[in-house]
Parts: structure tokens; sequence; C-alpha cells
């Protein structure tokens, strides 16, 4: 995974950045004020760029490559299916395309055996709520205040953090509600049972007053990954099962980044023994090699969709090339043990590593996760507990968070960086030499952040 020095070429770089500057629209950018890395190359967990600098890659781009970079069966597998056929309309049974869903359907939960494919995570969360709304007849859906669901038309109005503030459009239907959190509770709770109590009573509360005959889906993230990384705690979705279930209420878990290895099992859900109607992925159920989500549904939904048409598709659901990539990166995570190491590595390096960095760092107010999907809460008092930088801080307000971030990469580690939280999500693939590599660069850049407390 070293890259030659002969692989430095900084002119080549150059080149590469400056017709990107000229002609690449970048996501959630000011388009003048960013500096896009150019990269040359990647493997396993590291990527390196054009001046010969490599880093180790505990961002698993966007919590994306479960796998690591160009796993040579994953490689093989979108050659060997380009050569065979590189596109054919979702209308048709492909041997890729049915082999994807049957592999996928098999791993998922309960009797959630069906699976429409799409191009990724927001394209899932649209058609399961639109799922949802068809097979209850109602409208609104409920969703969490710390939460991301993706950034089309309905998934970013479901979205609660503040990247949904610039496209809100109030879009009917959607109304935000609390989801547990005790460090920084909504409910004043000094305990995870209480916490649970009161979320779910809140939540309870909710849909009386929005009127339940009115609610057609509850979306969470089975663990909220880019508000925080915030497990759940015992018998919170173990309510919500049991308070769809009372209301007729269609129960939504987006897996999209929790989903397939990256808490330890193949779907976070397991930790928690819910089955949700309907799950949505995308990102590991094949790192991302090809664009690829989808939504798996249950029988019952299903069977909402039997005689009539379900209205809604798209021009590559389940694309070859993108289904041959997932069924490649299953059979290589279960023969490889992939999940059992994200689990393991979780438990035996990376958990008890950060709590012990956190107890030497003023900064880190909390250490929260399971498997390879961590964060630490960074603050400027662990008393009171005052986040690092403001709430949905950005540009100036944000520079103690570009100092650490600018300290990782100093350090040869590539770190995921939102508001003031760092996330440690490596591949699901990574040794133990690795981890703690990662984790020695990360205590050092944490230096950086304890000045600011
Ligand atoms: N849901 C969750 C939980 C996600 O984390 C994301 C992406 N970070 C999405 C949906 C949206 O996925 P995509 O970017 O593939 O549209």
């Amino acid at each position: 995974t070293q890259p030659s020095s002969a692989a430095a070429d900084p002119a080549a770089g150059a080149a590469v950045k400056a017709t990107d500057r000229a002609h690449v629209f970048h996501s959630w950018s000011a388009q003048g004020l960013i500096d896009p890395l150019p990269i040359a190359g990647a493997e396993g967990a590291y990527f390196w760029d054009y001046d010969g600098n490599r880093y180790l890659d505990f961002s698993s781009q966007l919590v994306n490559t479960n796998i690591g970079h160009q796993h040579p069966k994953v490689v093989a597998a979108i050659q060997e299916q380009a050569a065979k056929l590189c596109t054919i309309a979702p209308g048709f049974a492909v041997d890729v395309r049915s082999e994807a869903a049957r592999m996928v359907a098999e791993r998922t939960p309960g009797d959630l055996d069906k699976i429409f494919f799409t191009n990724g995570g927001a394209e899932a969360v649209e058609n399961a709520v639109r799922m949802a709304r068809l097979h209850t007849g109602r409208a609104k859906v409920l969703s969490a205040y710390r939460s991301y669901h993706g950034a089309t038309a309905a998934a970013i109005n479901l979205t609660g953090d503040p990247r949904r503030w610039p496209s809100d459009t109030a879009s009917a239907g959607v109304v935000h509600f609390w989801g547990p959190f005790l460090y920084r509770s909504a409910f004043h709770a000094e305990s995870e049972q209480q916490e649970c109590e009161r979320a779910l009573a809140h939540l309870e509360q909710t849909i009386a007053f929005e009127g339940p005959q009115s609610i057609a889906a509850i979306i969470l993230e089975t663990v909220p990954g880019t508000a925080g990384i915030m497990v759940p705690p015992a018998g919170y979705l173990a309510g919500v099962r049991e308070i769809c279930d009372r209301h007729g209420i269609v129960f939504i878990l987006d897996e999209v980044m929790a989903g397939f290895g990256r808490t330890g099992k193949w779907f976070a859900a397991e930790h928690f023994g819910v089955t949700p109607d309907l799950l949505t992925f995308a990102k590991g159920v094949n790192s991302g090699y090809v664009p690829l989500g989808g939504v798996a549904i249950s029988a019952e939904i299903a069977a909402t969709f039997d005689q009539r048409p379900y209205p809604g598709g798209l021009t590559y659901s389940g694309h070859p090339l993108a289904c041959a990539s997932a069924v490649a990166t299953m059979n290589a995570m279960t023969e490889e043990r992939i999940v059992e190491n994200a689990a393991e590595i979780g438990e035996k390096v990376i958990g008890p590593a950060l709590h012990e960095i956190a107890g030497r760092h003023p900064s880190v107010g909390e250490v929260r996760g399971m498997g390879v999907f961590w964060a630490l809460d960074l603050v400027r008092n662990k008393e009171t507990r005052e986040p690092l930088v403001p709430y949905n801080a950005s540009g100036a307000a944000n520079a103690p968070m570009a100092e650490f971030a600018a300290a990782c990469k100093r350090g040869g580690l590539w770190p995921f960086v939102n508001m003031n939280r760092t996330h440690v999500v490596p591949a699901c693939t990574i040794t133990e030499a690795e981890a703690k590599e990662g984790l020695a660069a990360l205590d050092e850049a944490l230096t950086a952040a304890d000045a600011h407390t």
C-alpha cells in the first residue's frame, strides 16, 4: 500500500487541481473557498496524493468504503461484468441483480425479502417514504432532529441537522422530534434508562398531537451517524417499534451509514433485536465502487404492490456493474470475516484506546460508538459540555476544528470532522496495527483541540 516515490508527480497533481477548479462544482461548498486535494491512488486503508503523501483513511470516504479501497475481488467482479453486460433496463431479470437482491435479503433482519435498488442513500429514503405513504394512505413522516437522510427534495427535509436549513421548503408532512442522546439530553435525563423512557414519551406525545391517523412513517437512523454516532439506549428502538405497531405507522430504519458491517454486524438493527418495515441501505453494500443503494421491503408492504403498480423507478435501478460489485463485496466480507473484524477491532482496540485518549485530553467530552463507528464529542469544557465550536459553525467559527483536522493530516491521518466532532470510521478491514497507527496520530492531533479548551 506504500506508494513508490516514483508515484510522486506534483505537476500532474497541479494539472488535475487546475481543471477541477475550472469545472467541478463541489458538494456543500463555497466554490471559491475550497482547496480540494488531488488524489493519485488508494489501496486498503490508505490513499495518497501526487506529492507522495500517504494518508490513513479514518473517514472511509464519507463512511462508505467498508471493504477498503481497491479490494481485488470487487475490482475483478466489475471488470468481468463490464466485459459481459454493462447496462440493461430495470424491467429485465438479470443474474447479478437477482443475486445481489437475494444476498441483501438474506442479510437483512426478519422478512425484509424484497429489494428495490437505487443509486444511493437519498433515493432509497425518497422511495421508502413513498412506499410508506402509499401503503398507509397517510402523508406525514416523523424524523429526528439529530439526523441526516440525504440531500434530495424529501430527504433533505427529513434531515434534522442544520444542513436542512438552506433547502428547507417546510415540505408538507415532515415533523421533527427529539431522539435519545443522554450527553446532550433534550429531556434533562440523568441515566440511559431515563433518557429512553422520556424520549419514548416525547414521541408518543408528538404523535398524539400530530394525529396518528395522519402519520405514514417514522424514519430513524438505527445509530445516527453524521449527527454524532449516538448509540440508542437499550429498549428505545423496540419502544418505537411498539409505538408504530400500535398506531399502524410504518417504521423505516435508515442504515445507509450504519449497515453492512459498520457497527460490527451486517445491520445495526441486529444489535437491538428490531426489524423495521422498510430498511434503507447504500454505501457499504458495495463500498461505493459503483453507485448503489436500495430499500429492503417487508412482506406486508411488498404485498401492497402485488396487484397494483409501484409508481416509481430509476433508469439505473439495479445497475449490473453496481450489482456485480455488491455480490463480490458481500462474498468477500463473508469469506474474509470482515464484519467480525469490525466488531473485534472496535471492542478490543478502537473503543478502549479512545476512552484512554479521552481521559488525557481536556477537549474530549465524550466517546461514543461501536464496531468501526465512533465519534469524539469535542468540548471547550468537560464540565459544561460546551461544544468546541458553536452549532452549525462554519468559516472562522469552525477554526478550532479546522486546526485539529490540519494536525491530523500533518500526521498522515485523514479524519472525518463534522461540527464539533471527529468521527473514527475506518474501513471494516482495518488491522490492529493500522488502527493503532491512526489512533496515535489522532492522539497527537488532539493537542490542537486542547489549545481551545
Ligand atoms: N441516510 C444516511 C443515514 C446517510 O448517512 C446518508 C449519507 N451520508 C444518506 C442517507 C444519503 O446518502 P447519499 O449521499 O448516498 O444520497
